[in-house]
């Protein structure tokens, strides 16, 4: 069957209603997840059908033989090819995320012109780099240069960890820049891979997402002409954050994806597996359980298109991109986990594929922002008043939303008592300000919930709620022994001898 023409002039909820289908098949004839998994390799013939349907193509502009879609639209994409295997949709994930959205964003109109078909078809996949051996969270901390010389922009140094690095044929790379913007600047640079001077690691052998290519990247003497810079020199840090955003919110459509799989993969399973006379799947821990990954999901979904929508309002997402990383990455793994346990020992076995799924969710708990960090930030943000919401719903939900509206005025207060009592020392509590960003995940996560309740969702949305709020409740109580528990920890790992 014909894919859809992604370049038609049709409004954008038809031409993915008229995606997903297609990519549901292209997931199922074309990719054998665990194939992948155990060659290591995801086959060029699965790239070059993925660039036949389009998906490379699906966050670039029609003026570059794009789709164009949006963030949220995008986000459907990934999660339907992340139901079936994580090594593809990241692939593709990160090549529309990450890999071309300082391109499209912040290149100026040659290198568009030049590289955007290419990225749009599949002919060329794009990369980002910014990890390097000794800066991975510490971004401030990277080594790569890039210094201007008569020829151009010469970049010396070498990037760690670089997603689809193998087959790529164009780096986003963070290099600092000394000599454009200050003395500290830090420029994004595109790099073509065919620049002489760039020299590719072996593939990493890694725990999941096994198919996904990762490599070291050096950078020995490559030179690009000056304006291979994007957007303003000097200014790469913060387009670097600003581009994350979108490759946060396309991970965590992922992770809903991946937790999908993961409970359709039990819910057939405790139908059918019986124990002690009956379907394990009547017992009610194990409802227990299934409720829970359902509930998790759905709230999943909820946060993915909450921040899809403040993007497409034109809001900042950078707070909320992040929090919605550290919901989804978490709960997949969890929804994961729990699918694992109700298989039973077959669960642990590779053949029933949520071992595999299990495995390639993990990374999503460290790569973009490792989650503790991330929590970090969030609950820093918190303190200045960030990550403020409204809680909108149906009639039928507001004595819920009263209870979330009364615990989210319970943790702005603690919030303000924390800053007010500890000041600028207030950032370095952090077991504190974790259990403050938990807190606030779980409220956001719920009000999005609530938001998007109505009719047959009502139900599932109430319980959905009930939970977050419970977990939220529960953040905050913990709140109160976090210092004493961060400083037991010192105390614990003071004494402990060096490894
Ligand atoms: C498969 C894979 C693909 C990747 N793809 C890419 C890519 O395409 N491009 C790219 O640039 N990078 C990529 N990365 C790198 C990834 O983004 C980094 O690994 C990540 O940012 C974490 O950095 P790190 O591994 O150096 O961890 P570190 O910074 O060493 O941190 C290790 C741990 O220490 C703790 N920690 C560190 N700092 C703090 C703090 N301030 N407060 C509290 N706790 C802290 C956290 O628990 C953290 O998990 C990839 C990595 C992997 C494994």
């Amino acid at each position: 069957m014909a894919a859809p023409d992604l370049t038609a002039e049709q409004a954008e909820p038809e031409v993915v209603d008229l995606l997903l289908p297609e990519v549901a098949r292209f997931m199922a004839r074309d990719v054998d997840g665990a194939a992948i998994d155990r060659e290591g390799l995801i086959p060029p013939a699965v790239r070059e059908a993925a660039g036949r349907l389009g998906l490379f193509g699906m966050t670039i502009p029609g003026a570059y033989g794009g789709a164009g879609l949006s963030l949220g639209a995008a986000s459907r994409v990934v999660a339907e090819m992340a139901r079936v295997d994580r090594s593809v949709a990241i692939m593709v994930g990160l090549h529309c995320g990450l890999g071309t959205r300082g391109l499209v964003e912040l290149g100026n109109p040659a290198l568009k012109s030049r590289w955007l078909p290419r990225l749009a078809s599949g002919a060329t996949i794009a990369s980002f780099a910014a990890t390097e051996a000794n800066a991975g969270s510490d971004l401030m901390a990277i080594r790569t240069t890039g210094r201007a010389t008569e020829h151009g922009l010469r970049i010396e140094g070498e990037k760690s960890y670089v997603t689809n690095g193998g087959f790529a044929g164009l780096f986003t790379v963070l290099a600092r820049t000394p000599g454009l913007g200050g003395a500290r600047a830090h420029s994004l640079v595109c790099i073509p891979a065919d620049t002489p001077g760039i020299v590719l690691g072996r593939e990493e052998d890694k725990l999941g997402i096994r198919g996904s290519s990762t490599v070291t990247v050096t950078f020995d003497g490559a030179v690009v002409p000056l304006d291979h810079v994007l957007g303003t020199p000097g200014k790469g840090l913060e387009h670097a954050y600003e581009i994350l955003t979108w490759g946060r919110t396309l991970m965590s459509a992922g992770c809903v994806g991946t937790a999908r799989g993961a409970l359709d993969a039990a819910r057939a399973h405790v139908a059918a597996r019986r124990q002690f006379g009956r379907a394990v799947g009547e017992f009610g821990a194990t409802r227990a359980h299934v409720a829970w990954m359902a509930a998790r999901t759905h709230a999943m979904q909820a946060m993915v298109s909450s921040v899809a929508e403040l993007h497409a309002a034109g809001s900042s997402i950078e707070i909320e991109s992040a929090m919605a990383k550290v919901f989804c990455s978490d709960g997949a793994f969890e929804v994961c986990d729990r699918s694992l346990q109700l298989h039973g020992a077959l669960g642990f076995l590779e053949e029933t594929g949520v071992a595999r799924m299990l495995r390639d969710c993990r990374i999503t708990r460290i790569f973009e922002g490792a989650n503790d960090v991330l929590l970090v930030r969030v609950g820093a943000g918190v303190l200045g008043g960030k990550g403020t919401f409204d809680v909108r719903c149906v009639p039928e939900l507001s004595d819920v939303a009263e209870r979330l509206e009364g615990a989210e005025r319970t943790l702005r207060h603690e919030a303000r008592a924390m800053a007010e009592r500890l000041g600028v020392e207030a950032i370095r509590h952090q077991v504190a300000l974790q259990r403050l960003a938990r807190a606030l995940i779980a409220l956001r996560a719920a009000a999005a919930v609530l938001e998007r309740a109505s009719g047959e969702s009502l139900p599932t949305a109430r319980y959905t709620a009930e939970l977050l709020l419970e977990e939220a409740r529960s953040w905050l109580d913990r709140l109160w022994w976090a210092d004493r528990d961060e400083a037991a920890a010192r105390e614990m790992t003071d004494r402990m001898a060096a490894p």
